[in-house]
């Protein structure tokens, strides 16, 4: 017989009520010190964060599953759901239980949503990557058009492009968010659904509405308290549909408390050398194939002191320019910096002790900061003031120039606010303003009045210990606890001694009889009184403080970006000088001149290894615009291009370029694709994805792209790799007149260069020494003789006999090629030939072993036998 069903508690009732608004996310139900989860939601976060999964009453006739995590560690464990792709809402109480208790004493304590947590609105110091960026991104759609919004909550960005359908791919790898937002009916369609496939979790699909161009509009307008929003400038309504739906979600996220975020910036995606994701992934830009940040371009060039510059730095290499006069700019102040070595180091020195500034505004603007908060701005401040000083009278220098225009500026704007903050803040603050004990004595009359009245209870206290002590004649302790607060403690046997001199008894415990007097009592109310006291004062301190440096958050972010601009601008300079590096020419021509350029990555790997790099010449700027690369396996081509494509890279970011000299028209996409099995690590090494990718670069490649091709082709069979990867390269050259490197193992395709104007061979130099051969890694014009396929294999190991019949098995095919039927050639080598031995004069040995027949013979024998054959060995 089934038992009746009760009816949810109050508590339980609240609870569904708030989850079903909140159906995809883990609920974080506030209760006292923890935040717990019921049902699905605490079998999922158990498992997630390996806590124990326990039960709590019943529901509908079930036990409900439960687990918690105490608030004051909550962050580690939001962290972990976050990384593992799931999304929280945290539930907060809303107010005093005691207030719910005068409404009756079964009411529930009002609880609501305070704040939804999404990997793209993430401001706490554990939640975020310090080097990295932190993008939340929106996709509009209106008539056709298609824009991206994006904005980086903890820098206080926001900048909204419109995109042609072709550059989705592109300006989504540029923009590489950690959250997209799209509206669903594009979520669903055919045609986009794999783009989105490989952004994988981080996508948000919202209901179509909410990207409304009028409703985003207006978001915008109420965001920004304008009437119009023409002073941000004329905005699509692809545009207005993508920003508005990102500010609105912004607000449902954090639940009405906007990040403080810059004017909606417009960008267009023209500005950037478009790189697409297969192309970043290739060059290894800013990971590994195998997925690592050390050995990635990335962490070879950084050279940045500070989070903040890391960040920058990581967005410039993501979005090269392609405006020379902004380019120059750039390549100023680094190039300020690499002359005057003493203001680098001093600059450098001076940041390393700059703190996060941006972050700790970001979290400020969200009312999720702390003290050590406002002291980061404090330090931020005064590392500033140095740097302004330090660059003062310096000279104009680009946008180090720029950088030291605002600092100046915006330092003498903050000044009160860093008075403020120095005049109350202690050295090192705690993380909560809850903990209290940030304001500095003597900083503050009546917080030091009641903390000295605290103090001087306590110090009574202590007094009356030993005065209790010597009146009853009882080894006495005066302790404190969280629970009874102050209290007298005896051991039993004295209980009754201390009852008869007229002591409250308040607790017997195993050991312990505790008791207390008036005296006490009044005394630890005091201090009880006096420490509430003083955190209430500590706490509106703080929220003045918090108050007056958000009304200073236009300067302090100034200031912030000209800190991370100049750390970028030396960390840059400190690279050229430390290796070398020089600055390059970038015009709007269609040059790519290199003189002796190396590869930044490569090269560094060599040195550590106390080897060095061959650097090597590459010229596409005249006629001979698409370079064939032949050479052995191991000989260096797959360096050499990407090097000229890094090197590219670098010079549109505005940084200098590890070359002797270069000269840059301004490339405005740059292509890398590597033939199927190279590109193992990513796990699509398969011949479609290749032709797919190299069909995207045909499409869209123009005369100012720098195409960059790996060995295309070799995916297939010999014949259909040779003819694809010819067509290829005709078609890049005649048609997209791109400039282009080609390597490639089918030297056929040399002879295109007779055919061709645009085409010229270069090859990796070998020499031949002793049967083996020594890679030069000097690129050289011609094609290479032979491939020399074999004399690698054998470097690797091959057994001798493989490369014996290898060897006979190349003389053949040679044969068939001089006798111009290569195809019928290679079908006259049965493939298992190499299974009968090889027509060779036989010799003594191998008769006298082949007449003997193991089954007859006795042990004897076989010792004879051996003895023969010992001795026809070395007669
Ligand atoms: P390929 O693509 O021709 O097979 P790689 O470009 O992969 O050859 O180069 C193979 C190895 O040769 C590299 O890992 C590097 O150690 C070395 N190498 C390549 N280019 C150079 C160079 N210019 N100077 C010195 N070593 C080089
Ligand atoms: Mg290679």
């Amino acid at each position: 017989m089934n038992e009746p069903l009760s009816p949810p508690t109050p508590v339980m009732a609240q609870y569904l009520e708030i989850k079903a608004g909140h159906a995809d996310y883990l609920l974080f139900y506030r209760m006292g010190d923890f935040y717990e989860l019921f049902f699905e939601d605490a079998a999922a976060a158990a498992e997630a964060l390996d806590i124990a999964l326990t039960k709590r009453g019943k529901h509908l006739g079930a036990d409900i599953p439960m687990c918690g995590v105490p608030v004051h560690t909550a962050e580690q464990y939001l962290e972990r759901l976050i990384r593992k792709g799931f999304r929280v809402a945290i539930c907060e109480q809303v107010e005093d239980p005691a207030e719910a208790r005068r409404r009756g004493s079964k009411a529930v304590v009002r609880r609501e949503v305070v704040r939804l947590v999404t990997p793209g609105t993430l401001t706490e110091e554990a939640l975020l990557e310090p080097r990295a960026a932190n993008t939340l991104a929106s996709l509009g759609r209106a008539s056709g058009d298609y824009a991206l919004a994006s904005a980086e909550m903890s820098a206080g960005e926001f900048r909204v492009a419109a995109v042609a359908a072709s550059d989705l791919a592109v300006e989504l790898a540029r923009l590489s968010p950690s959250e997209l937002l799209l509206p669903d009916d594009m979520a669903a369609e055919p045609s986009l659904k794999a783009l989105f496939a490989a952004l994988g979790r981080a996508l948000t699909v919202l209901p179509s509405a909410k990207f409304d161009s009028a409703l985003g509009e207006r978001a915008l307008k109420s965001h920004y308290g304008v009437a119009e929003l023409a002073g941000f400038g004329a905005f699509a309504r692809a545009e207005l549909s993508a920003a508005g739906a990102l500010i609105a979600y912004l607000e449902l996220t954090q639940k009405g408390k906007l990040p403080a975020l810059g004017p909606l910036k417009r960008e267009t995606a023209r500005a950037f050398m478009a790189i697409d994701a297969a192309t970043r992934r290739n060059l290894e830009l800013n990971e590994t194939l195998a997925g690592a940040r050390r050995g990635s371009f990335l962490s070879v060039i950084d050279r940045t002191v500070t989070a903040a510059g890391a960040r920058l730095l990581a967005a410039r290499l993501a979005a090269p320019l392609t405006d020379p006069g902004a380019i120059a700019h750039r390549q100023d102040a680094v190039a300020f910096f690499v002359e005057d070595g003493e203001a680098r180091a001093d600059l450098r020195e001076r940041l390393r002790q700059a703190p996060d500034i941006a972050r700790a505004l970001a979290r400020l603007s969200v009312s999720r900061a702390g003290p050590r908060d406002l002291a980061a701005l404090l330090h931020g401040i005064k590392a500033a003031r140095q740097v302004r000083d330090l660059l003062n009278g310096r000279g104009e220098n680009g946008e180090a120039g720029d950088s030291l225009a605002a600092l100046i500026q915006a330092v003498a704007e903050v000044s009160s606010l860093s008075d403020r903050l120095s005049h109350l803040l202690v050295a090192e603050p705690p993380y909560y303003a809850r903990d209290g004990g940030f304001v500095r004595p003597g900083a503050h009359a009546p917080l030091d009045e009641v903390r000295a009245l605290r103090d001087e209870s306590r110090r009574v206290i202590a007094g009356l210990e030993a005065r209790y002590r010597e009146e009853s004649a009882v080894p006495l302790k005066i302790k404190h606890n969280g629970v009874l607060g102050y209290f007298i403690e005896v051991t039993p046997p004295y209980a009754d001694k201390l009852m008869a001199s007229g002591y409250r008894h308040r607790q017997t415990m195993g050991g312990a009889v505790r008791f207390s007097t008036d005296e006490l009592s009044t005394l630890a109310n005091r201090i009880s009184q006096a420490g509430d006291q003083a955190l209430a004062i500590e706490l509106d301190l703080f929220e003045q403080m918090a108050k007056q440096a958000l009304a200073a958050q236009a300067p302090l972010s100034r200031l912030a970006e000209a800190l991370c601009v100049l750390d970028v601008a030396s960390a840059l300079a400190e690279l050229a000088v430390s290796r070398r590096y020089v600055r390059p020419r970038v015009d709007a021509s269609r040059a790519f001149a290199i003189a002796r350029g190396r590869h930044p990555v490569v090269e560094e790997a060599l040195a550590a290894a106390h080897a060095s790099f061959v650097p090597n010449d590459c010229d596409l700027s005249g006629e001979k615009r698409l370079w064939i690369v032949t050479g052995p396996n191991m000989a260096g081509k797959s360096t050499f291009l990407r090097q000229n494509a890094l090197i590219a890279i670098l010079a549109q970011m505005g940084a200098f370029v590890p070359a002797d000299s270069a000269h840059i028209g301004v490339v405005d996409r740059l292509f890398s694709r590597v033939g199927a099995g190279d590109d193992l690590a990513a796990g699509r090494s398969t011949f479609m994805v290749e032709m797919v990718e190299t069909a995207a670069i045909l499409n869209q490649a123009t005369e100012k792209s720098l195409v960059i091709l790996d060995e295309i082709g070799r995916g297939t069979a010999t014949f259909d790799g040779l003819a694809i990867a010819w067509a290829t390269a005709e078609h890049l050259c005649v048609k997209n007149r791109a400039r282009a490197l080609f390597a490639t193992h089918y030297h056929e395709l040399t002879a295109l260069a007779g055919r061709l104007g645009g085409i010229a061979c270069v090859t990796m130099r070998v020499r031949e020494w002793n049967d083996t051969i020594v890679f030069l890694h000097e690129v050289a014009p011609g094609v290479a003789d032979r491939s020399y396929g074999i004399h690698v294999a054998k470097l690797a190991g091959l057994p001798a006999a493989v490369v014996a019949r290898a060897q006979e098995v190349l003389a053949a095919l040679e044969e068939g090629r001089e006798g111009h039927k290569p195809l019928a050639r290679i079908d006259d080598l049965p493939l298992f030939q190499a299974a009968a031995p090889p027509p060779k004069e036989k010799n003594a040995l191998e008769e006298a072993l082949r007449a003997a027949n193991p089954d007859t013979l006795s042990p004897k024998e076989a010792l004879e036998l051996l003895y023969v054959l010992r001795k026809k060995l070395d007669p």
